[in-house]
């Protein structure tokens, strides 16, 4: 499969699972927005790699997800640089973790913005582009938490449950225009984000490294094992070939089991 002169708009790409897929569709040979926060050197440092690695352009957008003005402007210029934006890929996504009657109303905002109305947007801008040219490939990433509950993540499971209901949603407006709209359900993924949180749960819990991984980050995920960014990436890769033109609207889990239970 080759995605030369294609251009795939990645949100929250500048570390983690969104990072991964930019560089496998650079790899495939597409055009590469990437967009995020974080320190600006290291993002430039990825961004230069990615055009040195796949001999591709690759060019960062700084738009905050929390901000529908900015993820249209982020759209049309890319459109503008590139000529078109054929894959968007919803990436972007941060958790929050407490109890309803204590819940932050500021986070709770803040991640339907982020986790959900950023991908309304982000469709919304991307589609007549797409329709016009009559190709195109929107993945979200969503969650085993589109599909179950975890308590305590109230907002979290609510913008996933919700990535689902979107998904179906567009791509049912969108299946005789040659676009697929599609989401990605990993369980728990080995990013820096999970990694960093080891050494504090050993600390508090007394627990070995291991036991930290088996007893607690993957205690719902039946393999025992992280899915890696690689495999998300994959998968995501996948569904931009010809082969996966007649999937669409459909929720992929990658989770290593932790939904069939
Ligand atoms: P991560 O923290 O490594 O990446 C999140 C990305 O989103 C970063 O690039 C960050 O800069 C960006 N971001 C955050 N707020 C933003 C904003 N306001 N505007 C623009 N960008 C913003 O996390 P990750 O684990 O790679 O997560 C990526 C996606 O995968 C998220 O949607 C997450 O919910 C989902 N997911 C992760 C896991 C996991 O176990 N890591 C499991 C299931 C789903």
């Amino acid at each position: 499969m080759s995605l030369k002169a294609k251009t795939a708009l990645i949100t929250g790409s500048t570390s983690g699972i969104g990072l991964a897929i930019a560089r496998a569709l650079a790899a495939e040979g597409a055009n590469i927005v990437i967009n995020g926060f974080g320190d600006a050197a290291a993002i430039e440092t990825e961004r230069a790699k990615i055009e040195a690695d796949f001999g591709v352009k690759a060019l960062y957008d700084g738009a905050d997800m929390t901000d529908g003005a900015a993820i249209a402007a982020m759209v049309a210029n890319a459109e503008k640089v590139f000529g078109s934006v054929d894959i968007l890929v919803n990436n972007a996504g941060i958790q929050h973790v407490a109890p309803i009657d204590e819940f932050p109303v500021d986070k709770w905002n803040q991640i339907l913005a982020i986790n959900l109305s950023s991908a309304f947007h982000g469709m919304r801008a991307a589609i007549p582009g797409m329709k016009a040219r009559k190709w195109g490939r929107i993945i979200s990433t969503a969650s085993a938490h589109s599909l179950v509950a975890s308590p305590f993540k109230s907002a979290y499971v609510a913008a996933k449950h919700g990535i689902a209901g979107l998904t179906k949603t567009a791509a049912l407006e969108v299946a005789t225009h040659g676009i697929t709209v599609n989401c990605i359900s990993p369980g728990y993924v080995w990013t820096p984000l999970v990694e960093k949180q080891i050494p504090d749960t050993m600390a508090a819990r007394g627990m070995t490294k291991e036991q930290v991984i088996s007893d607690v980050l993957l205690e719902a995920q039946p393999t025992k094992q992280f899915v890696t960014v690689d495999q998300v990436a994959s998968l995501a890769v996948y569904l931009c070939s010809d082969a996966a033109s007649q999937i669409t609207g459909a929720n992929l889990s990658i989770d290593g089991g932790w939904t069939a239970e």
